[in-house]
């Protein structure tokens, strides 16, 4: 509108106008090391843009392939609209297109991305072989009369039915509430540990790279390499080096923390065992101890630091941090002001020392949020990213992430006095009605939450643990509530905070996050 010569009323009055394309984009595990993006229902060229720039996104594999259905748009002539669409494939990098149904197969020579065409579903899947696809990201995209939900099924890796979503569009409202709070110019560290607090590697990695945040933070060295690996090329932090992850650490460009003199002398080595090879300096993260007393090195050891740094000439420090004990907590913000103090002096001794300025960063999710006037350059944001804060009133600006979802496998009526599961520990005062649902201990759900002490919602009902805790399996008392054998059951989600589960559990969301087992598949959605 800017270039027609509209001006901004106009503009602003259309904009509010303007209405979402309906979609909601999956991403799943797929066969043989594919990620499968599903997007059966609709087919339009502005919705196949969308999916292409979210297909693109995945940069953990190389190749893209696109599996397309016929437009089914009346307008306009089809030669000028499948111009369109190849062109728009081969700008968006796709390596191959299996294009579906008689309009495409028709215009076929309009592409000349390699592939296949094929009049419809149903002879697609009768040669369908599943070797024909391994290790690359799979668009579906297709109009609903197409069934290329069909497809999925065949492209989808099988798994047990309990899954956690993870709503990717969620994560990116969080990221931005943030960045809205911060001071123009503070940058954005955002914390992707332990399988970024349980929700994903790369696919998150992937979303915080394409909505720019401007660094990445892991636990170990393994975690960076796999997010390198997968195609990420955001700076990464890694926070506790290991000797035997060093030349990796330096293979794959992640930047250390170091906090003692002993990961120092860590570095060194490795960085001498490179040497030869090594152009680019080696960037790093110094840890002080405030007040925390876990890793960091203290005040006493600033001026020997500096002095070894300063010798060091293959060495940069990128940033320097803290970390703060109970941010959240009011009733300790007279010591958070102490490590923040604490740390604002050794910090600027230690720039003094080295001649050249670097990042400082002290706030953590609960921090960002109650200490606004410490943000230095950066700020490392983490379980708030993913939807959960302590503080009631900044909850509610949040979107939850991730939710833990089941389906009830069996559902029986028990007689007064019967009992449920091991130990017989819960006994029906009355006739019940039991479901049994695919989630226990080993997917994370604690044992604690046995024999009513963690709840669950069924069809909009919020309904009692019966019995212990199994190992792969839960059974609830739905008495009462209208069920069938496969409904959806929610563990925690935005309709049940974790944070209750959490109180029911005796732990913290972290904890609960963070324990649920690799088994249990992620799905990826965007809308
Ligand atoms: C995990 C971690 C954070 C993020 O903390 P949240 O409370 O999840 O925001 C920040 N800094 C360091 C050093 C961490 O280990």
């Amino acid at each position: 509108m800017l270039l027609m010569g509209y001006g901004p009323d106009v503009t602003a009055s259309r904009m509010l106008r303007l209405q979402p394309v309906a979609m909601r984009l999956e991403m799943k595990e797929g066969i043989n090391g594919c990620s499968v993006i599903n997007d059966a229902y609709s087919s339009d060229p502005e919705s196949l843009a969308i999916a292409l720039d979210f297909l693109v996104q995945q940069n953990q594999h190389e190749r893209r392939t696109v599996i397309l259905s016929d437009m089914l748009q009346n307008a306009g002539n089809e030669e000028e609209l499948y111009g369109q669409i190849a062109r728009m494939l081969i700008n968006k990098g796709i390596t191959r297109l299996i294009g579906i149904g008689p309009a495409l197969c028709k215009h076929k020579k309009l592409f000349e991305i390699p592939g296949g065409f094929c009049p419809g579903t149903d002879e697609f899947l009768k040669s369908f072989h599943p070797g024909d696809f391994h290790d690359e990201s799979i668009l579906i995209k297709g109009a609903r009369i197409f069934g290329f939900e069909r497809i999925n099924k065949l492209l989808q890796q099988r798994s047990h039915e309990t899954v956690l979503e993870v709503n990717l569009n969620a994560l990116v409202h969080n990221l931005n509430y943030f960045r809205s709070r911060l001071n123009p110019g503070t940058k954005l560290m955002a914390m992707v540990k332990a399988f970024s607090y349980g929700s994903g590697s790369f696919e998150i990695a992937n979303t915080l790279e394409w909505h720019r945040a401007d660094y990445l933070a892991v636990a170990y060295a393994d975690e960076g390499v796999e997010l390198r690996k997968a195609g990420i090329s955001l700076p990464i932090m890694v926070m506790n080096p290991e000797e035997n992850g060093m030349d990796a650490m330096l293979r794959y460009n992640l930047e250390p923390e170091i906090y003692n003199f002993r990961t120092l002398s860590m570095l060194a080595r490795a960085i001498k065992r490179k040497s030869d090879s090594q152009t680019a300096a080696v960037k790093i993260h110094l840890k002080l101890d405030t007040g925390m007393h876990r890793l960091g090195f203290e005040s006493i050891d600033i001026k020997p630091l500096a002095d070894q740094l300063c010798a060091m000439k293959e060495i940069t420090v990128q940033s320097v941090f803290s970390h703060l004990a109970g941010s959240e907590d009011p009733g300790m913000d007279a010591f958070t002001r102490q490590q923040i103090d604490c740390f604002r002096t050794m910090a600027d001794e230690l720039t003094k020392r080295l001649g050249y300025p670097v990042l400082r960063h002290i706030l953590n999710s609960a921090g960002i949020n109650r200490f606004p006037d410490s943000q230095f350059e950066m700020v490392r944001l983490g379980i708030s990213l993913y939807g959960i804060s302590t503080d009631p009133g900044e909850q509610k600006s949040l979107e939850t992430v991730s939710s833990l979802k089941t389906s009830i496998s069996q559902i029986k009526t028990i007689g007064a006095g019967d009992t449920v599961g091991y130990n017989r520990s819960w006994k029906a005062e009355k006739e019940s009605v039991i479901a049994t649902i695919p989630v226990g201990y080993a997917d994370g759900l604690s044992r604690r939450l046995g024999n009513g002490r963690g709840k669950m919602m069924v069809n909009g009902h919020i309904v009692p643990v019966a019995g212990n805790i199994c190992m792969d399996m839960t059974m609830l008392d739905i008495t009462g509530v209208s069920a069938n054998e496969g409904d959806e059951v929610v563990v925690f989600g935005s309709e049940m905070p974790i944070t209750r589960l959490a109180e029911a559990m005796d732990t913290i969301p972290y904890e609960i996050l963070t324990g649920i087992s690799r088994r249990v598949k992620r799905i990826y959605f965007q809308e």
